[in-house]
């Protein structure tokens, strides 16, 4: 099916699975064990000489379907759904790399995924180097005897920097090492990071895949061999998606395509619009031809996605933080909530919520000024999202 069809296709035939009672939409199996006809047949499952459902920490048809979904999405010929993103990439780690490994990553990654990196993994024995996402010889020199895995997140959250999959890929195929990409911000309906030479990709489904921001979970998609190690964790570990959940996001996929166009449309709207506005210094959207990584961008994904960052110009008397906090808290519409890939628009100061826990000057380093905002254009219409920022408009 996946040669045949196009991704709107895809996104709403792919995976189903469908039962003697014939529903035309996806059943949700809310058990926890399944029932074998014999004593031989359970005996043949348990052996995996004969394929089906066990036991639901590892295998449910309604789980079932989200992976065959995103498989097909993806361009994979496998997927391990999970309870969480970070628990995908937890179950990544855990999977493929072993004490005394090392992984590359960059700086403009997702915080908690820098602190399960640094804090958590670190303790059990993994070597982890920070670069500059964009700087591909910074990559390569971070190279050692030891690397077995690049991390990459790309556009990066909130900055929108973009980086060159398949020059990364290249990199970390000549040290012998994997390229495991978070494809959280693009989905596969804007970015398929494995057609550019990625070997892993790592969702939170939580954000766009969800997209109306109900449940949490998250994936790894690979090849056969790379991907079950990764379930074999899962298997044991039980850092499991629920049932539930996986049908939630079932329904999500079916409109990922049409909902991420609808979001990166409005987005770059407000890009455009951001930027003639006399309160703003910059913006920063991969949309815009003014973005120092547009033909890249271009080149890598379909379209700019959901996510815009600007800073604001304080006033005369303003620190950067109080005007950032003044355009927020003028707001009546947009929500005010880290959360992103939602229906709602949101609103976030990065400088004092996701990206508090990191020092001043490692922030001034990242380039997180506290007069920046980061927003997660929603489906709302667009005027009225403009309306909202109205201070902006006032010089
Ligand atoms: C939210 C997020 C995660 C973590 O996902 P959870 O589902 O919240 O665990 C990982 N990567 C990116 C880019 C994210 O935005």
């Amino acid at each position: 099916m996946d040669d045949q069809y196009h991704m709107e296709t895809l996104a709403v035939r792919a995976g189903t699975l469908t039962t003697e009672f014939g529903e035309n939409s996806e059943a949700l199996f809310l058990n926890s064990s399944f029932r074998f006809k014999s004593a031989a047949q359970a005996a043949a499952r348990f052996g995996g000489k004969e394929p089906g459902n066990i036991y639901s920490r590892f295998t449910n048809p309604t789980v079932t379907m989200f992976q065959d979904k995103l498989s097909a999405l993806e361009g994979a010929e496998q997927c391990v759904a999970t309870s969480s993103g970070m628990s995908a990439i937890l179950a990544t780690i855990m999977g493929i790399c072993s004490a005394g490994d090392h992984v590359v990553t960059s700086r403009s990654i997702f915080g908690t995924t820098v602190q399960l990196f640094t804090n958590i993994l670190k303790r059990w024995g993994l070597e982890v180097t920070l670069v500059s996402l964009t700087d591909v010889d910074a990559w390569k020199a971070a190279v050692k005897p030891n690397t077995k895995l690049f991390f990459v997140e790309t556009p990066s959250n909130p900055l929108t920097e973009i980086g060159d999959i398949a020059r990364l890929a290249q990199v970390a195929h000549a040290a012998g090492a994997y390229l495991a990409v978070d494809n959280c911000f693009c989905t596969p309906a804007l970015q398929q990071p494995l057609k550019l030479g990625a070997d892993i990709v790592i969702h939170s489904a939580t954000k766009y895949i969800d997209g109306q921001g109900r449940v949490l979970g998250g994936a790894v998609l690979g090849s056969k061999a790379l991907i079950e190690p990764v379930y074999g964790f899962l298997r044991t570990a039980g850092v499991t998606m629920s049932a539930f959940n996986a049908w939630v996001f079932v329904k999500g996929m079916e409109t990922l395509q049409v909902r991420m166009e609808a979001h990166a449309a409005r987005a770059l709207a407000i890009a455009q619009w951001l930027e003639q506005q006399p309160r703003v210094a910059r913006v920063y959207y991969p949309g815009l031809a003014s973005h120092p990584q547009y033909v890249l961008a271009k080149q890598q994904q379909r379209l700019g996605g959901g996510i815009v960052s600007f800073e604001v110009k304080p006033r005369a008397g303003q620190t950067e933080q109080e005007a950032a906090w003044e355009v927020i808290d003028a707001t009546q519409l947009i929500s005010i909530t880290a959360n992103l890939g939602d229906a709602k628009s949101t609103i976030t100061h990065p400088a004092s919520t996701t990206h508090s826990r990191i020092s001043p000057e490692a922030r001034a380093e990242a380039g997180i000024k506290d007069s920046l905002i980061r927003i997660a254009v929603g489906l709302e219409y667009v005027e009225d999202l403009k309306a909202d920022l109205q201070l902006l408009t006032q010089a």
